[in-house]
């Protein structure tokens, strides 16, 4: 570089020294001894002093900036995280910690969009695999029936009813990827309201009552009160708590045990708590088991019936009543699953004929 630090003290020095001498000179009485020692002072101190404050203010500086830009030109931001700046009066130094942010802020945003890039293969990937399942299993049934099994009544109808069994599963499959893209899309209208969370914690054990019976599993509603009140959207807790509740008896093999509903009520809402006397959850996925398709049993032929969607679902509907769910587990013991909702009040009958108040619309 033309302009180096020494080159620039080297004449700056001189020219300190030649207007020093100039204006000894003029001083009356003044030997030549002492102006040449006047001269060689004000030349060197000037000198050293100019070339530590361009090397220490500028030239360091400014090397530090194209490095920085070569490495960014070749795409290596690795610097990043070695580089740390303490905040600097020097402009230089902040133009640095400028360039230094910018690169951050870049390096998280390719760090961003490689992870999505991951999670969206392995997401369609998944997809891939978990449809696929059902398809190749109806298929089979149907060729078999046609190949012949179809001639005899006793064989039709088994395998008619498993190729049944298998679009169901694709059906459900299908509806829980539609509920999971249309949340993240925001295309659902949450409908809040206020209503009585045991009524439909009794709805989902209708619902689900068959399934525990032939598992000899007894679903049990602990209520302190006679009614318990949320304000929420009624339907989606609905989702949430059939999620919840089948998964509790979908992992509790033995029989004569209970699957539990419990809420307790305070100033901050009410807690609603799912719990199970099941195979539990390992420590090591319980943080795992709100991804999309995952499940603690690896093999994918343990699918018991399940999307691998359900608890994907329970933590977007819960989010969006501003909430989390809470997982406790131990292996062999059981699960417990709770979250919090808003407390409700009890809707005001109508007299007679006075039209119902339309429930409130939340995107
Ligand atoms: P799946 O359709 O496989 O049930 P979920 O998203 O509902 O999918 O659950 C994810 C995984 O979490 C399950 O595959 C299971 O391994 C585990 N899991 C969920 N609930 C329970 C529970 N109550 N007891 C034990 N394991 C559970």
């Amino acid at each position: 570089m033309f302009f180096s630090s020494k080159r620039v003290a080297l004449l700056l020095g001189f020219s300190i020294a030649l207007v020093t001498t100039a204006f000894l000179s003029l001083v009356e009485g003044v030997s030549t001894q002492a102006l040449l020692v006047g001269s060689l002072l004000a030349f060197s101190s000037s000198y050293i002093l100019i070339q530590v404050a361009l090397d220490f203010l500028v030239f360091r500086e400014i090397k530090k900036i194209y490095t920085m830009i070569n490495k960014l030109r070749r795409k290596d931001l690795s610097f990043v995280e070695e580089e740390k700046l303490e905040s600097s009066v020097n402009p230089l130094r902040r133009i640095n910690r400028e360039i230094l942010d910018y690169a951050a802020h870049k390096q998280k945003e390719i760090n961003d969009l490689k992870k999505m890039e991951e999670f969206r293969r392995e997401f369609v990937a998944n997809v891939s695999h978990e449809l696929k399942t059902p398809i190749f299993a109806a298929q089979g049934f149907v060729y078999t029936l046609l190949d012949g099994a179809a001639e005899q009544p006793k064989l039709r109808k088994k395998f008619l009813k498993k190729a049944a069994r298998s679009l169901d599963g694709l059906d459900l499959l299908v509806q829980d990827l539609l509920t999971l893209s249309q949340m993240e899309t925001g295309g659902i209208k949450m409908h809040y309201e206020h209503f009585n969370i045991q009524e439909t914690v009794q709805e989902v054990f209708d619902q689900l009552e068959s399934e525990a019976e032939k598992k000899g599993i007894t679903l049990k509603l602990e209520n302190t009160q006679p009614a318990t009140f949320v304000y929420a959207d009624r339907q989606r807790i609905y989702q949430v708590m059939i999620n919840l509740v089948g998964n509790a008896i979908k992992y509790t093999k033995q029989d004569g045990k209970i699957v539990t509903i419990l809420f307790t009520e305070s100033d901050t809402g009410v807690d609603i708590v799912v719990q199970d006397e099941g195979r539990g959850i390992p420590t090591g996925d319980i943080k795992r088991i709100f991804e999309r398709f995952y499940r603690v049993e690896k093999s994918r032929a343990r699918n018991k019936g399940g999307t691998g969607l359900g608890l994907a679902i329970v933590k977007h509907i819960v989010e969006a009543h501003k909430s989390e769910v809470q997982v406790k587990s131990k292996v062999g013991e059981g699960s417990t699953f709770s979250f919090m909702l808003p407390r409700g009040e009890k809707p005001i009958q109508p007299a007679l004929e006075i039209s119902q108040p339309e429930s409130e619309e939340v995107e």
